[in-house]
């Protein structure tokens, strides 16, 4: 089976904003959504600040937390990439708690992200951003011609940018989408060492393959234990918190005492 990637070279964006209005136009996206945030960037320490953009959206992890903790197939992956099938969405959460980037929302109760534009390529066509950028900052295509080209352009740039890298070849198992940095991940707003959390793989071990195979009416049933969990978790997290609070407050108050 094909794996696909996208290259996505921050040192060629541009911030024009193309890719963001083919993206929501081309996939007829309901006003005030959008699957790709455009974040202008300063970057270096004074006098030798640049400017630059930091393109976040979806970056199609091979090993994909999203997909591991939804427990109904709502996100999957297929060709490297990973889709997300609305219908199926039942607006639990997990995907938007513990994806490392911080991607998928909610939107009218269902996760919503970048599917990579599954209809287009299908049809054997390019993702609407792709063919839209004007700097060639954006392609997509066979994973290793695009990991070969990205290490070429990185090659280019070094004299440039001596801190440039490849970012996505190896990250939270290898992603979808291959970055040409011209900084440090971290300079550029981007986890160095991107992590599943722990608990994922439990889920994923426990009640995934559970919910996967089933009815319908037992993937409700399932999404609604998930529902529940999820809820009992967060209430769980606020008692933690509410119990540090009062034993942080209680010792300030001893040593005030004291
Ligand atoms: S970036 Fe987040 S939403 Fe996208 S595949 Fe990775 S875990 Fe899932
Ligand atoms: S691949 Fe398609 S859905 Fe994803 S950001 Fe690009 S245009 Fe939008
Ligand atoms: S279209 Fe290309 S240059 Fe313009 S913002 Fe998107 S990625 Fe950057």
């Amino acid at each position: 089976m094909a794996t696909n990637a996208f290259l996505l070279d921050i040192s060629r964006c541009i911030g024009c904003q193309a890719c963001t209005a083919a993206c929501m136009t081309g996939n007829e996206l309901p006003a005030g959504t959008q699957y790709i945030q455009l974040i202008e960037q300063t970057r270096g320490v004074f006098p030798n600040l640049a400017g630059g953009f930091k393109n976040h959206r979806c970056y199609h992890c091979t090993d994909a937390a999203c997909v591991a903790a939804c427990p109904t197939g709502a996100l999957f992956k297929e060709d490297g990439m990973t889709r997300l099938n609305r219908e199926v969405c039942i607006g639990c959460e997990y995907c938007t708690d513990v994806c490392p980037f911080d991607v998928p929302h909610i939107v009218d109760g269902r996760s919503s992200k970048c599917d990579a534009c599954a209809r287009v390529t299908a049809a054997g066509g390019e993702p609407w951003c792709v063919r839209t950028c004007p700097s060639d900052a954006l392609r997509y295509g066979d994973r290793e011609e695009i990991l070969a080209e990205a290490h070429r352009r990185v090659e280019a740039i070094l004299t440039r940018y001596p801190n440039a890298r490849v970012y996505g070849e190896t990250e939270a198992g290898g992603l979808g989408v291959v970055m040409v940095l011209p900084d440090a991940p971290e300079v550029l707003d981007l986890p160095a060492n991107p992590e599943v959390p722990l608990l994922v793989n439990t889920w994923q071990k426990v009640v995934q393959p559970a919910a996967l195979g089933l009815t319908s009416l037992s993937v409700v049933v399932t999404g609604v234990a998930a529902v529940i969990a999820r809820r009992n978790h967060m209430q769980e997290l606020k008692q933690l918190h509410a119990q540090e609070a009062a034993a942080q407050k209680e010792d300030s108050q001893e040593r005030g005492a004291a």
